[in-house]
């Protein structure tokens, strides 16, 4: 199938064209059809890095009218990173439609500047849910005209704790909106949501969760601790085009990875709790430039980077439970690309080795370093 088979406007065809998207992911072939066509409410289960900003993207904002100066569609998102990415690609693939404004409001972020920008309706608003809900009470937000409803990512904004601003924002919205959800998974609650404020919704699955992993080549090495270092770097060395995370246990660890390893000359940074929110944003932006090869990061700190095209994940250790591996690996080999998920892990720990295995429906490669690649014996202990 082609993009023009989908009946897209010719605008939105050259702005995706330029982008080098050749032809519709599988989520983008399932719902963007629906969404031009169906007139009814959609939960999609799809998860990200399968093209789904896109796929409620590009309908969007062919329905949208740009003639008119009002907010029509509302894209939810749990993070200002994810609000950040969405408003980025909404913008790109709008590029050739004049009159058409989109906003990104979120939190932790001074509220002026938003206010500010939305003193010039936009037709289209990317929000977390708490801010915009503060902008709709200082009575700078009317979602009385909004025709189209995006909630994203539901399920990572359920366990951010937004279900009520959510609901808020569901009894706000016109009763005749079209209501979008895509999550990763169908908890209970998810379900609970839709059968509440959707109205005949049908429901598409995209492949299984983690259906990206398909792209992902899961390979571990056996180290001493002490020698964990070494053989992330020799990992490194081996990669000189690396674009990857390196996921560290705790803020102590990402720190003492990062710092040895901008000491021995690698393009590498830290993302961890300690750091101010505006430390994260330069470390995210310049990581998201690729001014930075090397992020290495805690689980949490790296959950609002919304990064697609890594080469590698680096599992610094094998984290404890297992569907953080699949998170973490997640986020290599997305859209038509290949990712390398790799694992230092000791060899006490090489039965876990056997539960992933089950658990990816995967093998873990067991690569060694050639043996004249001999450590050197390190000086520190990490
Ligand atoms: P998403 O799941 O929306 O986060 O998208 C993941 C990545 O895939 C983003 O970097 C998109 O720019 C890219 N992408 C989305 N659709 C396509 C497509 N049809 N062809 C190639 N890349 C795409």
């Amino acid at each position: 199938m082609t993009f023009k088979e989908l009946n897209l406007k010719d605008d939105i065809l050259s702005a995706i064209e330029l982008l080098g998207y050749e032809q519709p992911t599988p989520v983008q072939e399932k719902v963007i059809p629906f969404m031009l066509e169906q007139s009814t409410d959609l939960v999609a289960l799809a998860q990200t890095g399968t093209g789904k900003t896109a796929a409620f993207g590009l309908p969007v904002l062919n329905m949208v009218d740009t003639s008119r100066k009002q907010i029509q569609a509302l894209v939810l998102a749990p993070t200002r990173e994810l609000c950040i990415q969405i408003a980025n690609d909404l913008t790109n693939y709008s590029k050739h439609m004049q009159q058409l404004r989109i906003v990104a409001v979120y939190g932790g972020e001074d509220i002026r500047r938003q206010l500010k920008q939305l003193d010039q309706t936009p037709q289209i608003i990317v929000a977390t849910p708490g801010r915009l809900i503060d902008l709709v009470e200082r009575g700078k937000i009317d979602l009385g005209t909004i025709r189209f409803l995006v909630l994203d990512e539901a399920d990572e904004m359920l366990n951010m704790g937004f279900k009520e601003d959510i609901e808020t924002i569901l009894e706000r919205t016109p009763d005749t909106r079209r209501t979008t959800l895509f999550s990763a998974t169908m908890p209970k609650e998810i379900a609970n949501i839709a059968k509440r404020y959707m109205k005949n919704y049908e429901e598409i699955t995209v492949g299984v969760r983690n259906s990206g992993a398909e792209n992902v080549e899961h390979i571990y090495y056996v180290s001493h601790a002490r020698q964990r270092y070494l053989v992330l770097k020799r990992i490194v060395d081996l990669n000189p085009d690396i674009y990857g995370i390196v996921f560290c246990r705790t803020r102590m660890e990402t720190k003492e990875v990062a710092d040895h390893l901008m000491q021995d000359g690698y393009n590498a940074d830290a993302l961890h709790g300690d750091l101010s929110q505006a430390q994260r944003d330069s470390v995210m932006q310049k990581f998201r430039q690729k001014n930075i090869q090397l992020l290495v990061a805690t689980d949490v700190a790296a959950r609002g980077l919304d990064v697609n095209d890594l080469t590698h994940v680096i599992n610094y250790n094998l984290p404890d439970d297992i569907e953080i591996y699949t998170h973490r690996s997640g986020r290599t080999g997305r859209v038509n690309k290949k990712g390398v998920s790799v694992s230092i892990i000791h060899s006490k720990e090489k039965f876990k080795v056997k539960d992933l295995e089950r658990m990816i429906k995967r093998t873990l490669n067991n690569n060694k370093f050639r043996t004249d690649l001999k450590f050197v014996k390190s000086s520190f202990s990490l």
